[in-house]
């Protein structure tokens, strides 16, 4: 059966993944079961998007009785869920109006759009001049348009040719980006944390010196928060962390739910209402059941015990992994409920790892050569927690051993 349904995969679905050999069936909290009956931990929570796990009851609660009611009536009409969502997004978040679309990536070139927008009608950049400022290592999606700034020979080479309009500077240095500013910058946009480069995590003072230099050359802050965002990393927001407000807060992934596709870009007002009609759209975005999901998915964040328990099993993930350092690994990098870990690549690449964990009933990603990242769901229990640790111990120790 398992054989069978890889093989379809392999013959009839585009190469553009090498998943681990692996076929899910069902899924439940944290835990994933195969076509064959063996049950996984999964430690990837499909890139954060399943932040509360699979099938939680809030939120398939939610889908099943819009499921029921409406689905669809695109934005030509308005419906009753739409501005309660965008209430209560808006409230989490702290920020004054959103739009809504589906993926992450076309939220990304939303805010692009919105930037550029507000650059030519706000800052009085000269049409077609805006410039928008992004980091080394970005990762912000797979269109043509965003891949085009991307430094990942795998996203970028061979898809050109590349929408101008990008600079590219260093990630984690403020001076270098403060130098690339010009009076035709529109915006900057950051990941807080580059999760895709392998959680990468800025100096502190880097947000808030970055927000001190958009506040001053009148450019907009623009952060996307599609993997960092929604209490992965111990806060609703990632840049809370460090006590900086965007203008422009892109989310995804786990505002679906993990349910149906659901993204927003949120912010401030002044930059939202440079779109007047015609000039943006989807017919998906904003639809009745991702309303629906997106605002359980807001209330099960109100009162902070995702982000609590993000932040302190968050502390217990810093410390098992710090454990580890010399025993096959190099380096870790945790924040909140997500770790990037690079593995000491004599032993072995981060496939390699990911495989054997595989085998040891945990699913994890590997990036960018050795390193491997974990971002579990947030209901993941403590000991669920320590005893993947313990397995990748043990993997690696039969790695020394080989
Ligand atoms: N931005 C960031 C930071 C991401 O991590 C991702 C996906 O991994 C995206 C954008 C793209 O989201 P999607 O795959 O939903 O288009």
């Amino acid at each position: 059966m398992t054989t069978t349904t890889a093989s379809l995969t392999d013959r009839y679905v585009a190469h553009n993944y090498n998943p681990l050999p692996v076929v899910a069936e069902h899924a439940q909290g944290v835990w994933i079961t195969d076509t064959s009956g063996r049950r996984y931990l999964d430690m990837l929570s499909a890139y954060s998007a399943m932040n509360f796990g699979h099938g939680h009851p809030d939120l398939v609660a939610a889908a099943q009785d819009q499921l029921r009611r409406m689905t669809l009536v695109s934005r030509a009409f308005d419906h009753n869920l739409l501005g309660g969502f965008a209430e209560g997004l808006t409230a989490l978040t702290g920020t004054d109006m959103m739009i809504p679309m589906n993926t992450g990536a076309e939220a990304v070139e939303t805010a692009i759009k919105l930037a550029r927008k507000w650059a030519y009608e706000n800052k009085g950049v000269p049409d077609g001049r805006a410039e928008i400022i992004v980091a080394a290592g970005n990762f912000h999606g797979r269109t043509t348009t965003i891949i085009g700034f991307s430094d990942d020979p795998d996203a970028r080479n061979g898809f050109g040719p590349y929408t101008p309009g990008f600079v590219r500077v260093p990630y984690g240095d403020a001076d270098a980006l403060g130098r690339a500013l010009t009076a035709d910058t529109a915006a900057v946009l950051l990941e807080p944390v580059q999760g895709e480069a392998g959680v990468i995590i800025p100096p502190d003072d880097y947000l808030p010196r970055v927000r001190e230099l958009c506040s001053e050359r009148n450019v907009l802050l623009v952060l996307d928060e599609i993997q960092s965002g929604l209490g992965r990393t111990g806060t609703t927001l990632a840049a809370e962390r460090v006590g900086v407000a965007a203008d422009l807060v892109i989310l995804g992934k786990a505002l679906g739910g993990g349910i149906v596709p659901a993204s927003a870009v949120t912010g401030r007002r002044e930059v939202l209402e440079t779109l007047r009609p015609g000039q943006h759209g989807s017919t998906f975005g904003g639809n009745p059941l991702a309303c629906a999901v997106g605002s359980a998915v807001v209330t099960l964040l109100a009162d902070g015990h995702y982000q609590q328990r993000a932040a302190s099993l968050g502390r217990v993930l810093a410390e098992r992994l710090e454990a580890l350092h010399g025993r096959g690994v190099l380096r870790t990098r945790t924040v909140g409920l997500w770790a990037g870990i690079d593995i000491d690549p004599a032993l072995a690449t981060g496939r390699q790892v990911c495989e054997r964990l595989a085998q040891r009933g945990i699913l994890a990603k590997d990036t960018h050569g050795s390193t491997i990242r974990l971002s579990p769901p947030l209901v993941i229990e403590e000991d669920e927690l320590t005893w993947a640790i313990d397995e990748l111990d043990a993997t690696l120790q039969e790695l020394r051993r080989r």
